[in-house]
């Protein structure tokens, strides 16, 4: 369906669980985020009525997010569960990669089509301070698995900021060299422990990884679901992506909603609120009174978001900004 600015939404990011098995530092605290009781987060069949519903609104396209999504039981039941909706035409994942070589197989053999895994440094030791004690190796052997089925689509997401460097962007590009993984670049935002570091901007990412591998080409054509744009280096046989959501805004034409992992669906990541459909459906509403809230939610989709002029804000949404984790929202 079409917001009320003709913006069509299509895709919904699904948070699946708030914890993680990682404490990255500008997304979780040391010590954690408090979980969420059990029975505030959504059930499998609760988040596949959630999708079926959004299916008949025209959401087609869905990504698991967390949180760490494999931190979840049972997850690729429900990828296969949600792969197997009408109107569904693509279920992917974004993840960590310390769980994934576990649960590749049984991931694609219940459907899905792509995965994104979150690496910020090939350098070891600085992933183990990034991440508060994460493995390297361990993400690397997910990605490793996720690249023996060729017919998957895996990406490499960086987050660049001040605690990595020119060396650690040039690594990370150079696994799109050989073409078997896209390597893209999304600006830190100010969302969450976000806020407390200097993200790196597009514009400057490219500038190293320009003079490291020579100009880089436009590519215009369509990969992927969202925002990002993507160049080409001479020899590469892969893209390496820009999502610059701080310095070059694509609000115009955002196509995404979000549904936390405690049922509120959320149109715009910088505003706190949204749509609590999980109490709507423990309080017995149908399934065309929960189609309604969702229509309502995602019609009011905020013209904008204002992370990089906060000035220009009005009231109203200085009061509504989102207050919670990344981890909690579901990057
Ligand atoms: N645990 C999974 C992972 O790391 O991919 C999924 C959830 S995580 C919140 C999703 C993505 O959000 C990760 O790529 C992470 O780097 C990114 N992220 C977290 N905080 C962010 C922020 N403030 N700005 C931009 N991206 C952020
Ligand atoms: Fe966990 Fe992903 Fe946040 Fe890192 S970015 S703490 S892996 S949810």
């Amino acid at each position: 369906m079409q917001d009320r600015y003709g913006r069509k939404i299509e895709y919904m990011r699904v948070s699946v669980t708030d914890r993680c098995n990682l404490r990255c530092i500008y997304c979780m605290p040391p010590e954690g985020v408090q979980s969420i009781a059990h029975s505030q987060i959504l059930t499998f069949d609760e988040i596949e009525r959630i999708c079926r519903i959004g299916a008949g609104l025209g959401i087609s396209k869905i990504k698991l997010t967390g949180g760490e999504p494999l931190a979840r039981k049972n997850l690729p039941e429900l990828l296969g569960m949600i792969k197997r909706l009408k109107g569904i035409e693509q279920v992917t994942l974004t993840t960590n990669g310390i769980f994934l070589k576990d649960n590749i197989n049984e991931l694609v053999s219940c459907g899905m089509d792509g995965v994104n895994i979150s690496i910020d440094t090939l350098n070891e030791e600085k992933y183990c301070e990034l991440t508060r004690g994460g493995r390297l190796n361990s993400a690397l052997e997910g990605l490793e698995a996720a690249l023996a089925f060729p017919e998957l689509h895996v990406k490499v997401n960086c987050v660049p900021m001040d605690r990595t460097d020119e060396s650690d962007w040039i690594g990370l590009a150079e696994l799109a060299r050989d073409g078997r993984a896209e390597v893209r670049f999304i600006e830190m935002m100010p969302v969450g422990l976000g806020k407390q570091f200097r993200g790196r901007s597009s514009d400057e990412v490219l500038g190293v990884l320009e003079r490291a591998f020579g100009r880089a080409e436009d590519y215009s054509g369509q990969l992927g679901n969202g925002p990002a744009s993507y160049v080409q280096f001479p020899g590469f046989r892969a893209r390496i992506g820009f999502i610059s959501a701080v310095s070059h805004q694509f609000c115009d034409s955002c196509n995404r909603i979000r549904l936390t992992s405690t049922g509120v669906l959320k149109p715009c990541l910088q505003y706190g609120g949204g749509t609590d459909i999980r109490g709507l459906m423990r309080s017995g509403a149908e399934d065309a009174q929960i189609k309604t809230a969702m229509r309502r939610a995602i019609y009011r989709k905020p013209a904008r978001h204002h992370f990089a002029d906060g000035e220009a804000m009005t009231e109203e949404e200085k009061q509504s900004l989102e207050k919670s984790e990344m981890s909690r929202i579901g990057g």
